[in-house]
């Protein structure tokens, strides 16, 4: 399988050097050259086996596909449950049970399992930028702390992070260091791209990506919706995703184009409403992200728009395949509130968009069963969900840990040549 640029403008590659380098020379994003079909697989068996399964055309004829069963085992060690909730026809799809307990742990420790593969070897260190809402930087942060060869710059918005998140991206050291940005989350996906977009500091500076837009996260976040549609009772499995960069539920559809049985996909959004507006019938516009208490997904231009488009070919299409809804914030903490209350569920803000759009379409008459992609583990939101049900929310043994050691993080302005230096002097020390 070789990959080619969303834009068109870039040579096709291998799977290794698309992951290798993140995004394509025309500033594209990497897509299979075509859609592989998977055949049947077995319902049962283990998250890590389905992965290697879906995943084994994506990786046919690379370099890294011999250590493909190996790369599940490393990114798919902890489970993803799909649970029923006391509402009939609702299930989530809990993919919280990581080391940082957000779904993007899976993402991050398969893209670490490939690039320390990748650079095996190599003696000059690979810097990877990540710009984060929250959640991106401290799975990537924890999944590549401590391997030889590899280091990790966290850009996230200074302030617009929750305490929990801002203390775990701060907790690493060593290789991975935070930065905390005078602006928001688009500011540093900005610097970011604009590091990409800097040849003079790519020669300096060996660099590599591990935001949504890198086919290392993309690929494994199809293998959960994947497992839980072969497991789930009566296919295909209809799914809302919470959506900010759109990452998990590109993924998701792409899961579905290959043949797995998942019917509709839904995306719920926060107050950031580009997708809304765009499924809506209106163009596609861009904008700059407004805070909201569902802070992984302040999103206003979400990066793997190009993808979606790219899937479905025209804005026409895409509307036909898909759909979203904006929720804001009163009515998440409504939502959290009430089922704290009403059927003991705690939801964290990410997951209450989607439980809000659930239970719209009931409103609306529809009867069909629905999983529910719950993002985050409510424990790290505490600040947003324990004033709501009035007590304490649990925090799982990982995420506590992680809380319990020390945390920094240096100010950085949102300026590219600032950061530029910031980088050449960390690559020579
Ligand atoms: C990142 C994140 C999202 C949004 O996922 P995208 O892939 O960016 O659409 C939703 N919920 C949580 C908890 C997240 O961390």
């Amino acid at each position: 399988m070789r990959y080619v640029s969303t834009r068109g403008g870039a040579a096709p590659v291998s799977l290794s050097a698309a992951i290798a380098t993140g995004l394509a020379p025309d500033g594209g994003l990497y897509v299979p050259e075509t859609m592989p079909r998977v055949g049947t697989l077995p319902a049962g068996g283990y998250l890590a086996s389905t992965a290697a399964a879906m995943l084994e055309p994506f990786f046919a004829g690379d370099p890294l596909a011999s250590e493909l069963e190996a790369i599940c085992a490393e990114a798919f060690a902890h489970p993803a449950p799909r649970r029923e909730l006391r509402i009939a026809g609702a299930h989530v799809l809990e993919l919280f049970h990581g080391p940082t307990a957000a779904f993007k742990d899976f993402g991050a420790r398969f893209l670490a399992a490939c690039i320390s593969r990748l650079r095996a070897g190599d003696p000059d260190p690979l810097t990877i930028l990540v710009a984060t809402s929250g959640d991106t930087g401290a799975a990537v942060g924890a999944a590549f702390h401590g391997l030889p060869g590899v280091r990790v710059a966290i850009l996230y918005p200074d302030n617009r992070v929750s305490p929990r998140q801002a203390h775990q991206l701060g907790s690493f050291g060593g290789n991975v260091r935070a930065l905390r940005v005078e602006g928001s989350f688009d500011d540093c996906q900005r610097l970011v791209k604009g590091a990409f977009g800097d040849p003079a500091l790519q020669a300096d500076v060996p660099l590599s990506s591990a935001n949504s837009i890198s086919l290392g996260r993309l690929l494994p976040q199809m293998a959960y919706f994947g497992h839980a549609a072969l497991n789930a009772e009566n296919p295909p499995m209809n799914v809302i995703v919470p959506t900010g960069n759109l990452g998990n539920a590109v993924a998701c559809l792409w899961a579905r184009e290959i043949g797995l049985p998942i019917g509709e996909v839904v995306f719920a959004c926060n107050a950031n409403d580009t997708l809304p507006e765009f499924f809506g019938g209106q163009p596609y516009r861009a904008r700059d992200a407004v805070a909201t208490i569902a802070n992984a997904m302040d999103v206003g231009a979400p990066s793997n728009f190009e993808r979606l488009r790219h899937l479905f070919g025209s804005d026409e299409a895409a509307r036909l395949n898909g759909s979203a809804h904006a929720v804001d914030d009163a009515t998440i903490r409504d939502v959290i509130r009430r089922h704290a209350a009403s059927d003991g569920e705690l939801f964290c803000p990410h997951t209450a968009t989607a439980i809000r759009v659930f239970e719209q379409r009931r409103l609306a008459g529809d009867t069909r069963a629905w999983t529910m992609a719950a993002t985050a583990h409510p424990a790290k939101f505490d600040t947003v969900v324990e004033p709501l049900i009035g007590r304490e929310v649990e925090v799982p043994e990982a995420l506590a840990a992680m809380l319990a050691r020390d945390a920094t993080a240096e100010p950085l302005a949102a300026d590219h040549r600032v950061f530029a230096e910031w980088l050449r002097g960390w690559h020579s020390d």
